[in-house]
């Protein structure tokens, strides 16, 4: 893509009501827009972000039997009553009526209706296991709306449901998202490689469960959260279950950006909703839910990935491959060309504009390669990745190689 068409231009300053990383080098670089506190326009740029982030989860939800689809956001007020949270989770709802008087929530997550949608739909345990995913907004009434994307009133998120015949089935179920989960933050970029880590934590089951849920925490100091872990233990415990002495852990900032749920028979007995088993008798539904905020898991990529430049992507949730700077005299057009050809995604600095102020851009929005050509390089290409200081000077077909 021609950044000379590209939308918006990148801006020398951050908003003034700024305060968090995130929020700054997203909105100056070209990634998201404010449109009022909490609510925020994914641009091209992020939007490219977002939907790499939500492929990596959708490989890794698919991998496990998830079943995608897209549910509504606007729900009637008699579903939420029925387990008690149109009034329990008053606090985050934004609630509204329509002409008629009748009472509707925007969605703020969707276990109630995904139980009315199985309710409809089984009968027997021939028709359990079912393991049902959607992406799509979430809105919710957040008093703290000021982390940038990290926290928004509109926000995304990948949900996934499951639904099953017994505890043990839940459970092993629960076990395989569990590893999924850790597959799909790995490959987003949080590994012992970057050194960006996150913890599986442990947290109280509040009063579904109990068992325990599952955090995926980001370490982070941005975060609002705080973990802790003993030395040699990879699971780390929230501030709820902590119990006994806090100088016996280690302990950081960090930030949720995954939480599974072994909800058990909570909502199957407050909806009514049971199968007949094998042996004939009528049982209530074990229940699941698994959730990652994919905008979040941007914000947060930001939040411990960038310089005094700008951001640093890594390639799997990069908005393009390759960042080629055109400058006087160089040839960009055929690179471009042959790039693209190969399935490299590339964007093209093609504006007439100086070249300290390409660079600046180039560091600001954080592609992992920079190319340059110019009258300088002679035909061949300077390759430097963004979080490196060297530069090699190689032929189209030596920068080829090693994209590949
Ligand atoms: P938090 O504790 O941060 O308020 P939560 O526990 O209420 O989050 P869940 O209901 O578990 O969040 O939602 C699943 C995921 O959705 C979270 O792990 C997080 O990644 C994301 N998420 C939750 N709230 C927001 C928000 N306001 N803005 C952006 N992402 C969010
Ligand atoms: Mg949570």
């Amino acid at each position: 893509m021609k950044q000379s068409i590209l939308f918006p231009k990148t801006r020398k300053e951050a908003p003034k009501d700024a305060e968090s990383v995130n929020h700054k080098l997203l909105v100056r670089a070209g990634f998201i827009d404010q449109l009022m506190a909490g609510s925020w326009t994914l641009l091209p740029l992020g939007w490219r972000v977002v939907s790499k982030i939500n492929n990596i989860i959708k490989e890794e939800m698919d991998a496990i039997g998830g079943q995608e689809m897209l549910m509504p956001l606007l729900h009637p007020k008699e579903i939420w009553n029925e387990t008690g949270r149109w009034d329990k989770a008053d606090e985050v709802m934004y609630k509204l009526k329509d002409k008629r008087k009748k009472e509707f929530v925007l969605s703020f997550t969707h276990e109630e209706i995904v139980m009315d949608l199985i309710r409809k739909n089984i009968t027997s345990y021939k028709d359990l296991p079912i393991s049902i995913y959607h992406f799509s907004t979430k809105f919710r009434n957040e008093l703290r709306a000021k982390s940038g994307i990290l926290r928004g009133r509109e926000f995304m998120m990948k949900d996934l449901y499951s639904a099953h015949t017994s505890e043990e089935d839940l459970m092993e179920y629960y076990e395989k998202v569990k590893k999924a989960y850790s597959k799909i933050f790995r490959r987003l970029g949080f590994n012992s490689e970057t050194g960006y880590v996150f913890k599986v934590t442990k947290a109280s089951g509040g009063v579904f469960t109990d068992k325990y849920t599952h955090e995926f925490q980001v370490l982070s100091e941005a975060g609002e959260d705080t973990i802790y872990w003993k030395n040699d233990e990879d699971e780390a415990i929230n501030e709820e279950i902590l119990e006994g002495n806090k100088d016996d852990y280690k302990m950081a900032k960090s930030i949720e950006v995954g939480n599974i749920f072994p909800l058990g028979t909570w909502y199957a007995e407050r909806m009514k909703i049971y199968f007949t088993d094998e042996d004939g008798k009528k049982k209530p539904l074990w229940f699941g839910s698994y959730g990652i905020g994919s905008t979040r898991v941007m914000g947060t990529w930001v939040e411990v990935s960038h310089d005094e430049k700008g951001i640093i992507w890594n390639k799997e949730i990069s908005p393009f491959d390759v960042h080629l700077i055109e400058l006087t005299g160089g040839k960009a057009k055929e690179v471009y060309e042959k790039l693209t050809y190969t399935g490299v995604d590339v964007l093209w600095d093609d504006r007439n504009i100086p070249a300290g102020e390409k660079f600046a851009d180039c560091d600001l929005i954080g592609i992992p390669v920079r190319l340059v050509v110019s009258e300088k390089t002679k035909g061949k290409i300077e390759f430097k990745m963004r979080n490196s200081k060297d530069i090699e000077l190689l032929s189209l077909d030596e920068v080829i190689n090693k994209l590949k």
